[in-house]
Parts: C-alpha cells; sequence; structure tokens
C-alpha cells in the first residue's frame, strides 16, 4: 500500500512543511492542477516524482481565471478519486486551499503580462491570464518549487509562465511536458466532460485537423495563410456533416518562444486552436 499524501488546506501549514524540507536540502517538484486528475495530469506528476525529493500537487479551481460568463460552477471536481490517484503516484503533499483562504477579504494584487496575453486564448479570454498569474504567484510563494511542470496542451500558458518565473527572478526550473492523448487523438482535458456522446465523437476534429496541417508540412508546405485554411476546411467540413455545433475560436501559427504570428513555418512553430464544440471550448497543438 502506497504511502497517503497528506493533504493540506492552509498555507501556513503547507508554509512549515516546505521549510522543513528546505532545511534538508530537499528539492520540490510542484504540479499546478485544478483536479479532475487524467493521465494528462499523471505525466507531470510522474516527472516530478522522478525528478525531486519531495513531490507536491496542487488542486484549486481558482476563480480568477473564469470570466463570470464561464464555467467555473459547472467545472468537475472529485478530490476523492484525486487523491487516490495521487497516492499511486506517490505525492507527497496535495495543497488545496479554498478561495477564502488564497482570496481573504480585501484582496487587492493582480500580476498580469502585458504583451504574451493578448493574442491566442487571450484575445477571447481577456482576464484569463492574470487570473492564472496571480494564482500561480501565489503557490510559487507558498510552495517555493525547484521544478514546476507544466503541459504543452496549454501552450500559451507555458510561456506565459515562462516569461514570468524570468521576469519575477524565481529560482525556479520549468518542465514542458508533451500532450496526453485519448485512444482517438483527443487531448486530454477536465472539460471533455462535458461533452456528449455526438460532440466528444466531433471533438476528434480538432487533432484531426492539425494532423492535416502536419502532413502538409512534411510534404514541404511553409505558408502559414494556406495551412490555416486547411485547417479551418477539415473543421467547418465536421460542422457540415455532424449535428454537433462547432466554432472555431481561433486558428493561430505563431513562434513558440513569442508567440508572434509568422508566415512561413520554421523550428519551433505552434499551431494552435480553440474551437467551441458545443458550448464547451476545446483547445489543442501541435509544435513544429
Ligand atoms: P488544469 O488542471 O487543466 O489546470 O491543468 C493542470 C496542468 O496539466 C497544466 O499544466 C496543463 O497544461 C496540464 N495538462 C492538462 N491536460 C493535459 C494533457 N492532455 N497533456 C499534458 N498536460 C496536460
Amino acid at each position: 500500500m502506497d504511502k497517503e499524501p497528506i493533504l493540506i488546506k492552509k498555507i501556513d501549514e503547507m508554509r512549515n512543511f516546505v521549510k522543513k524540507h528546505r532545511n534538508q536540502n530537499q528539492t520540490i517538484g510542484f504540479v499546478p492542477t485544478m483536479g479532475f486528475l487524467h493521465q494528462g495530469h499523471v505525466s507531470l506528476i510522474q516527472s516530478a516524482r522522478q525528478e525531486n525529493d519531495i513531490v507536491v500537487v496542487s488542486i484549486f479551481v481558482n476563480p480568477k481565471q473564469f470570466a463570470p460568463d464561464e464555467d467555473l460552477d459547472q467545472y468537475p471536481r472529485n478530490i476523492e478519486r484525486d487523491k487516490e490517484i495521487c497516492q499511486k503516484e506517490e505525492v507527497d503533499y496535495i495543497f488545496c486551499p479554498t478561495v477564502e483562504e488564497m482570496y481573504p477579504e480585501n484582496f487587492q494584487t493582480t500580476v498580469s503580462l502585458s504583451e504574451l496575453t493578448k493574442g491566442l486564448c487571450g484575445k477571447s479570454r481577456p482576464t484569463h491570464f492574470a487570473g492564472v498569474t496571480t494564482v500561480l504567484t501565489k503557490l510559487f510563494n507558498i510552495v517555493q518549487p525547484d521544478n514546476v511542470y507544466f503541459g504543452q496542451k496549454d501552450a500559451q500558458q507555458a510561456v506565459v509562465v515562462k516569461q514570468m518565473i524570468k521576469d519575477l527572478n524565481y529560482p525556479i526550473s520549468m518542465h514542458i511536458l508533451p500532450i496526453i492523448r485519448e485512444d482517438d487523438g483527443i487531448a486530454m482535458s477536465s472539460r471533455n466532460k462535458y461533452l456528449s456522446a455526438e460532440e466528444r465523437k466531433s471533438a476528434r476534429v480538432l487533432n484531426q485537423s492539425l494532423s492535416i496541417a502536419e502532413a502538409f508540412i512534411k510534404k514541404g508546405e511553409r505558408d502559414c495563410q494556406r495551412l490555416k485554411k486547411f485547417i479551418r476546411q477539415k473543421i467547418e467540413n465536421e460542422n457540415d456533416i455532424s449535428s454537433s455545433q462547432l466554432k472555431i475560436d481561433y486558428i493561430e501559427i505563431v513562434d513558440f518562444d513569442n508567440l508572434q504570428p509568422i508566415e512561413k513555418v520554421k523550428d519551433n512553430t505552434l499551431i494552435a486552436l480553440a474551437v467551441f464544440v458545443g458550448k464547451t471550448r476545446l483547445i489543442d497543438n501541435v509544435v513544429k
């Protein structure tokens, strides 16, 4: 039987454990999540486990990164199952503070980036990344990790956090790990739970359209406008043949380092998209 992870709700308690481990020169690996864990999260936890003495997973559905019309209330939660997964993966601590603990009355500070958050998901979710960087600043200050683990699934988030770590001089190494997919290619996401059977089928088109772009690139296509057109056509075609309602939020091809749009595919190109499948907004990407 694996050792049960210690569940912590209070910031002071988390700090005390962190202090103890830092005094013993133990390295801390940290995986921030919103819970409802799946294999995507598990891959991050496993890397953290391999590379650190102590592993902390946070589970916090952060209200500041949801706009008022988004899915904060419906966001799936299952702490019991999350605990079992963390136990199996030999996590030492689960930090799961309440909203009041993280944002007491009169909380006033926002941490935000000026440029990297303007495009891609930032266009349709203008307050999202400030919520993410504010909560991560707090979590980094509380957990004081040596290593943090993020998924390429949220590619813009990864670039934003990398920049924030650099700008704010955090002594933290950032690790960005590949997207874990279901057998049919759909990127794993807690939000997949919202999809009806028909929508779930249609959602495959996100990854399929990216695969089409990849195939064209392999054949020598470099023109980003044309590649975006092929992706759009594939998604619109699915919209025509399925009863699910698909609505493209964006299809962008950018430099993965600075998220600036590019004309021609080169090394380290990020092809990213966001599509509403019914009411559920899904994202996916590939890096070439
Ligand atoms: P979330 O709980 O959705 O906020 O995600 C927590 C972390 O898990 C983020 O760094 C995500 O990028 C990462 N993640 C979510 N889904 C996947 C996936 N399918 N593959 C790899 N990492 C993922």
